[in-house]
C-alpha cells in the first residue's frame, strides 16, 4: 500500500496517495480526473452516495437560516428527528451526538447510571466480546479491548470483561453480580464482517433478562439500512434496551445517536450528559433528510433485492477463484470477503481496477456500496472484481510454478 507523510496532519492514518474532489452517487472523481467505483461509502457512511439532490437541498436551506443554537434551547428540529427514529424502532429517547464513539460512550455511561439509580451501583462492568469495535476514546476502546489501540496510552479503563465471539457458556462464566450490560455488535464490522448468529443473541436477551442487565446493541456500522432492514436488530428479532447509531445516519453529515427505552434511560436525568454540537439544526436538516430517503415506501426492499443480486455473483466469483477469496460473509450491504492472501493485496489490485473497498480484521475485504448503487452498478463492481482475481490467481499459479521448480 503506497502511504504518504500528509504536511501537518498527525501521522495516525496509513492514507492512500489518493485524493477525490467530487462525487456522484456511487462514483468518486480524482482530482486527476479518474472515476472511481467507491464500494467503501466513506466506510459505510455515504449511505446516498456522493451529492444525492434530496440532502443537498435540505442542508442548503438550512444553512441559509440557522446552523447552531446549543443546547441551551430547544431546537424543534432535533425533536422531530428523534420523533421519527423512536417511532421506527424500540426506543423511547435520543441523545444525539457527533460520532460512533461518543455514541457509545453515553451508552456505557447510561448502562452503569441505570443500574445504580435502580439501587445496584455495584453493577458497573461490561461484557464484550473478541474483535468488538467501538469507537477511539479511552472507555470505548476498553470496550473493544484491542491490545493494538491501547497499548502506550496509560491505565486502561477499568469495568470490561471481555470473551471469545459468539461463546455463550463463557459469557456465563464472566457474568457476575457487578455485571451491568453486555455490549454487542450485530454484525461486528472492523472485526472483519462477522454475523453473529441469532440464537446467540436470543440467549444473550434471556441473559440480560434473567439478570437485570441491559442489552446494547453498536449499530454504529449496521444501522441505519446497511443491512437491508432499517436497524440490524430487526432482522435478527432481538430489541436491546440501548442502542448506538452514527456513520449513516446523515449521510457523510457527522452525527451520532444513542437510542434507549425510557426504563434504560431513566438515570439520564437533567445535568448527567451534554454536548456542544450535538443535534445542531444543520446535522437535523441532514438526518431528516436521510430519513425521508431511506424510510419512504420501497427503499430498503430495494437494498435487499440488490443485496441479494450482489450476493449470487460473489458466490461465482468466490467458485472462480478459490486461491484468492476463501469465504463469503455479512448481511445487505454489509459484505465480506476473506482474502486467502493479505486482504490489503486484495484492496490494492481493486484500486487499479478503480473501484474503493476497505479491509478489516480476520483479513476480510469489506464490500459497502451506497444504498442507491444500481444493479448495474452492482454488475461493474463484480466486473472489476473478477479482473483483480484475476491477476492475483494468476500471480498465485506463477508462485506455485516457480515454488515447485
Ligand atoms: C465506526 C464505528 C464506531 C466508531 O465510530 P466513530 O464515529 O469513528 O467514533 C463504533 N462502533 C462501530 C461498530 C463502528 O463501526
Amino acid at each position: 500500500m503506497t502511504s504518504v507523510r500528509t504536511s501537518h496532519l498527525l501521522p495516525t492514518y496509513a492514507r492512500v496517495d489518493l485524493a477525490f474532489e467530487r462525487g456522484e452517487g456511487a462514483w468518486l472523481i480524482a482530482t486527476d480526473g479518474e472515476r472511481y467505483l467507491d464500494f467503501t461509502s466513506g466506510v459505510a457512511v455515504n449511505a446516498l452516495g456522493h451529492a444525492h439532490p434530496h440532502l443537498i437541498k435540505a442542508i442548503t436551506a438550512q444553512a441559509s437560516k440557522l446552523w447552531h443554537v446549543s443546547n441551551l434551547y430547544r431546537i424543534p428540529e432535533s425533536e422531530r428527528v428523534a420523533e421519527r427514529l423512536c417511532a421506527a424502532s424500540f426506543a423511547d429517547l435520543v441523545f444525539f451526538g457527533n460520532s460512533g464513539a461518543e455514541a457509545m460512550e453515553l451508552a456505557i455511561k447510561m448502562a452503569r447510571k441505570y443500574q445504580s439509580a435502580s439501587g445496584r451501583g455495584e453493577r458497573y462492568r461490561m461484557i464484550t466480546f473478541d474483535g468488538a469495535f467501538h469507537g477511539r476514546t479511552l472507555a470505548t476502546l476498553a470496550a473493544g479491548g484491542q491490545k493494538k489501540y491501547l497499548e502506550g496510552f496509560g491505565p486502561v479503563v477499568e469495568g470490561f470483561d471481555q470473551v471469545a465471539f459468539a461463546d455463550l457458556e463463557a459469557t456465563k462464566r464472566v457474568l457476575g453480580p457487578e455485571t451491568a450490560a453486555i455490549i454487542i455488535e450485530p454484525i461486528m464490522g472492523e472485526g472483519g464482517v462477522r454475523v453473529v448468529p441469532n440464537e446467540f443473541l436470543r440467549a444473550l436477551r434471556r441473559l440480560c433478562d434473567e439478570h437485570g442487565l441491559l442489552l446494547i446493541f453498536d449499530e454504529v456500522q449496521t444501522g441505519v439500512g446497511r443491512t437491508g432492514e432499517l436497524f440490524a436488530y430487526q432482522r435478527c428479532g432481538v430489541t436491546p434496551d440501548i442502542m448506538a447509531l452514527a456513520k449513516a445516519l446523515a449521510g457523510g453529515f457527522p452525527l451520532g445517536a444513542c437510542l434507549a427505552t425510557a426504563e434504560a434511560a431513566k438515570g439520564m436525568t437533567t445535568g448527567t450528559h451534554g454536548s456542544t454540537f450535538g443535534g445542531n439544526p444543520l446535522a437535523m436538516a441532514a438526518a431528516g433528510a436521510l430519513l425521508d430517503v431511506v424510510l419512504a415506501d420501497g427503499f430498503l426492499e430495494r437494498v435487499r433485492k440488490v443485496s441479494i443480486v450482489l450476493k449470487q455473483k460473489l458466490a461465482e466469483i468466490k467458485d472462480r477463484y478459490p486461491t484468492v477469496i476463501a469465504e463469503l460473509r455479512g448481511e445487505g450491504l454489509l459484505v465480506g470477503l476473506r482474502a486467502v492472501g493479505p486482504s490489503g493485496e486484495l484492496v490494492d489490485e481493486l484500486r487499479a481496477e478503480k473501484m474503493i473497498t476497505v479491509a478489516a480484521g480476520d483479513n476480510v475485504v469489506r464490500l459497502l456500496p451506497p444504498l442507491i448503487v444500481s444493479e448495474e452498478e452492482i454488475a461493474e463492481g463484480v466486473r472489476r472484481l473478477d479482473r483483480a482475481c484475476a491477476r492475483l490467481a494468476k500471480a498465485r499459479e506463477r508462485e506455485k510454478v516457480g515454488a515447485a521448480g
